[in-house]
């Protein structure tokens, strides 16, 4: 638990032994993988360094950038990261050779640079196949040749690892995810490097997807990679839950209209809280009327439109509540889950989307925080 007063307003509480947990999950599900935690985005939200410190088990990470690399090997993280947007300039060249970080080569215009490139010690990497994304990747006729100019390179270690990434994986019903594994496991089967192939939804709905790397992301969190599964259901523990407080109680009369654009309009006299949290922390901008928020651990639905600061919750089933009551926006017995399909998301978008301002309270036991 941080020693630090806790902010009256937005505070958002990570369970971080939970990552460990979670990370557990990950080695059952593929015993004889390695994984590579996936800590891009600032680890979804919870912190880049703080989850990388708690993921000390992890065999290696991935980031999206060579600036997230670069911060974790500052932080004094030793194991293998790679970089999944690999270099675009010679300098962030540079910077993968300074700090042993490994390079994802996934497009022609990396080739050149590459072998051009003049350094000291040798850099890993992962040479990445589009198999059906269409995102980063070389498609498979032109993976071969790609190889082989990598196997040129006297600034490439070997042997070349190679990756690809599934576009469906959390639709267990389609068949593309195995089109994808075949196309990659015959365009690779003859390497010697070591293969990459699953996400969080590979892991858990894919035997055929596991390699010898797996990177978990979304899971590590907490959170289901699958729309209609929880978290739960896989015995992953959330690590984040966000919290506030409610600033004002008042009474509604049938008519009054409340927030901005008056889109909401009392049909039935109530009691109506306002929460001090809004989309400039990080909660939802559209999340719809009727999205469910914890006051003093019960539900009660939000009304009217979220703004920067606030947001408003009907209290009929509490018309006892006041000013400083505890409010959760998510976690606890409220997944984040349910709040993205409440605000037409996915729970990536809100765990990554948490601002500056809420405060980040280390410590699994939230009773202690509302104390
Ligand atoms: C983000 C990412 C992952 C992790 O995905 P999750 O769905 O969060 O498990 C894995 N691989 C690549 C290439 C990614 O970009």
């Amino acid at each position: 638990m941080s020693k630090s007063p806790i902010n009256p307003a937005a505070f958002a509480v990570l369970d971080l032994p939970a990552v460990a947990h979670n990370l557990a999950v990950v080695r059952q599900h593929a015993p004889a993988a390695k994984v590579m935690a996936v800590i891009k985005a600032n680890g979804y939200g919870h912190g880049l360094t703080r989850i990388a410190q708690a993921l000390e088990a992890a065999d290696g990470f991935a980031v999206a950038r060579v600036d997230e690399g670069v911060r974790l090997r500052k932080a004094g993280i030793s194991q293998r990261i790679a970089v999944l947007e690999g270099f675009t300039r010679s300098e962030e060249l540079d910077l993968l050779l300074q700090y042993q970080l490994d390079a994802l080569i996934h497009s022609p215009s990396q080739l050149p640079l590459i072998a051009a490139h003049q350094g000291q010690a040798e850099i890993a990497v992962w040479l990445k196949m589009d198999s059906g994304m269409n995102r980063l990747g070389f498609k498979p006729d032109a993976f071969a040749d790609a190889y082989q100019s990598l196997l040129a390179c006297p600034l490439v270690k070997q042997p070349i690892n190679v990756m690809t990434h599934l576009a469906n994986a959390d639709d267990l019903g389609h068949a593309m995810t195995l089109q994808q594994i075949d196309l990659f496991n015959q365009a690779v089967q003859n390497l010697p490097g070591e293969r990459s192939i699953a996400n969080s939804a590979g892991i858990l709905g894919w035997t055929q997807a596991l390699a010898d790397w797996v990177r978990p992301g979304v899971m590590l969190y907490g959170i289901s990679p699958f729309p209609d599964k929880t978290a739960a259901d896989f015995g992953l523990k959330p690590i984040m839950s966000l919290h506030s407080r409610l600033i004002s109680v008042k009474q509604l009369a049938v008519g009054d209209s409340v927030g901005y654009g008056a889109s909401w309009v009392c049909q039935q006299a109530t009691t109506m809280g306002i929460v001090a949290i809004g989309y400039g922390d990080g909660y939802p901008r559209y999340a719809k009327v009727g999205t469910p928020v914890l006051v003093n651990g019960k539900r009660v639905p939000l009304i009217g439109r979220v703004s920067m600061d606030m947001v408003t919750v009907d209290l009929a089933s509490q018309p006892e509540a006041e000013a400083g009551d505890p409010v959760t926006l998510w976690g606890d017995t409220l997944p984040v889950e349910e709040i993205a399909a409440c605000a037409d998301t996915i729970p990536y978008t809100l765990v990554c989307g948490i601002t500056q301002r809420v405060q980040i309270v280390e410590g699994s036991v939230l009773g202690s925080v509302f104390g």
